[in-house]
């Protein structure tokens, strides 16, 4: 059997007692590379018990010297780079110039909360009256928990931790039980910086440790990013249990293609954003809406780089997209281009039934251009999350940015034009908290928030820089009196 994963608890790895196993699979070659523990609720509250036996000394632990592990971890986490690239390749898909991507940012994420002695400063006045000052410090919360994905096993995670310990926080990660092998080498290379214990917990497992989470009172904050459902749910929850609670959910991203874009670097730029990481990322780009005699141009090249996508093992030197995450998910993928095309579609580009040489096994799709889709189709408000993207028509800017509006999700919207002036009117009348001028993923960098809006996200703040600073610490207002008079001469 291959290896089963361990938690990490109080500092120590431990064998879950669990009788049940997740398989996780290499899905380019469809092999089980390793079995993640469905931990049980009596493992998740030993990690919260843990976790609050360490918060008091780590909150007294001077902000200066928490940061001193992070500057150990970012070092760690570069000498290692290449090995956990492989890693998040092996159990994610994804190609190994994308995991690079994804883990820089996850390094981006640590150089950030670096600088937590400055971000979580607090404001004073003095003389708010004669005498009196008035000050607003910033204090940790507790024990936090982060619930994440599958499509970012090295990423996400680093959304949260490293904001929530710099603060003074301590910590529990559940990541996917689809994708647990880059969460546990990367707690591997956090238990080598030698934090204290019980600042870090790793649990892996699924529902059971998740509603244990939400509902342990000594969980003071939850951070959740996955599909919508589940971040309605945890939502909901979380706050019916009287915690905090941040939930990124899922998507269905537009791009508007003007006429007066430069076609050439839309459509290669689209193409990446639609087809990158086999369309599994919360920021692909799903729907292009394109205005007037944009179509012809456009069309003309999207189909020329789809046709010809290098499809295979994303660790092999010159392959542009890897397979899907699961089996299930390339039959659900197929089944929603085949309810499509049932509810008038044309597949103008047909991914399904193509197999990759030498890894026949794989969970492959290949891309797909579906146009001519009915709103009235499902298909046309389901987030596929695979390498499909639909082409749409519109004759005006006016008309789009009311299609791009008139949809229930709000993680993002594209346009590419060189018209300043339509940018500008795109810019400000989305409803989408994440917006692209010409870029085709429009990922904030790590010192900016992950702004998610309407069903992509429940809660105010977000993922991700100051968001994060603010959602990990309270505030303390302060209010002392020292009149002039009680001040003795010695
Ligand atoms: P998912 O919702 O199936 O799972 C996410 C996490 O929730 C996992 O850790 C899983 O174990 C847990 N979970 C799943 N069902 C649960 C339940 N019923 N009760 C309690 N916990 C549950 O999502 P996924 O398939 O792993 O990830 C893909 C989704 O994530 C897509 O919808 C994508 O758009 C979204 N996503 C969003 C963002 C963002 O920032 N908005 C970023 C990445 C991914």
């Amino acid at each position: 059997m291959k290896e089963r994963l361990s938690n990490y608890i109080g500092g120590t790895w431990r064998t879950s007692q669990s009788a049940h196993d997740e398989r996780v699979f290499n899905p380019a070659t469809g092999a089980v590379i390793a079995h993640a523990p469905l931990s049980t609720a009596e493992e998740t509250a030993e990690a919260v018990a843990a976790a609050r036996e360490a918060a008091p000394a780590w909150r007294m632990t001077p902000a200066l010297d928490r940061i001193k592990y992070l500057f150990r971890l970012k070092r760690l986490f570069e000498e290692h780079l290449d090995e956990l690239c492989r890693l998040c390749t092996d159990e994610c898909g994804k190609t190994y110039a994308e995991s690079n991507g994804e883990l820089q940012r996850a390094i981006e994420n640590i150089e950030v909360a670096c600088g937590i002695p400055s971000l979580m400063q607090g404001y004073n006045n003095e003389d708010i009256a004669r005498g009196i000052d008035e000050h607003m410090f910033r204090e940790p919360l507790g024990v936090v928990a982060a619930i994440t994905p599958f499509n970012f096993p090295g990423m996400i995670p680093f959304w949260f931790l490293p904001y929530a310990i710099a603060t003074g926080n301590c910590f529990i990660l559940k990541p996917s039980e689809k994708t647990p092998m880059t969460a546990t080498r990367l707690t591997e290379l956090m238990d080598m910086i030698e934090l204290p214990r019980g600042v870090v917990q790793l649990v892996h497992g699924g529902k059971e440790v998740v509603d244990t989470l939400l509902d342990h009172p000594g969980v003071a904050a939850i951070s959740f990013v996955g599909s919508t459902p589940t971040a309605r749910y945890i939502y909901q929850r979380a706050a019916a249990n009287g915690k905090r609670a941040q939930c990124q959910g899922g998507a269905k991203n537009p791009v508007v293609i003007m006429p007066d874009a430069d076609m050439d670097s839309a459509a290669r730029i689209v193409a990446d954003a639609a087809f990158g990481c086999a369309g599994q990322r919360c920021l692909a780009l799903s729907q292009a809406i394109l205005i007037g005699s944009a179509r012809e141009a456009f069309l003309e090249r999207i189909i020329a780089i789809a046709e010809t996508r290098k499809v295979g093992y994303g660790n092999t030197e010159g392959i542009e997209m890897g397979p899907v995450i699961r089996a299930e998910s390339k039959a659900r993928i197929e089944a929603l281009i085949a309810q499509a095309q049932h509810d008038g579609a044309r597949v103008t580009v047909d991914g399904r039934g193509k197999h990759v040489a030498g890894n026949e096994e794989g969970f492959f799709v290949f891309p797909t251009i579906l146009e001519g889709l009915p709103d009235t189709s499902d298909v046309a408000r389901t987030e596929i999350f695979g390498p499909v993207l639909t082409l749409a028509d519109a004759p005006d800017l006016d008309t789009a940015i009311d299609m791009v509006n008139g949809r229930a999700h709000g993680n993002m919207a594209c346009i590419f034009t060189s018209s300043g002036g339509a940018a500008r009117r795109f810019r400000q009348e989305v409803s989408a908290g994440n917006v692209g001028i010409n870029i085709g993923v429009a990922a904030p960098m790590a010192f900016f928030p992950f702004s998610g809006w309407n069903a992509s996200f429940f809660g105010d703040l977000h993922a991700q820089g100051h968001h994060g600073v603010e959602f990990y610490t309270q505030t303390k207002v302060v209010v002392e009196r020292w009149p002039k008079e009680w001040s003795r001469k010695f």
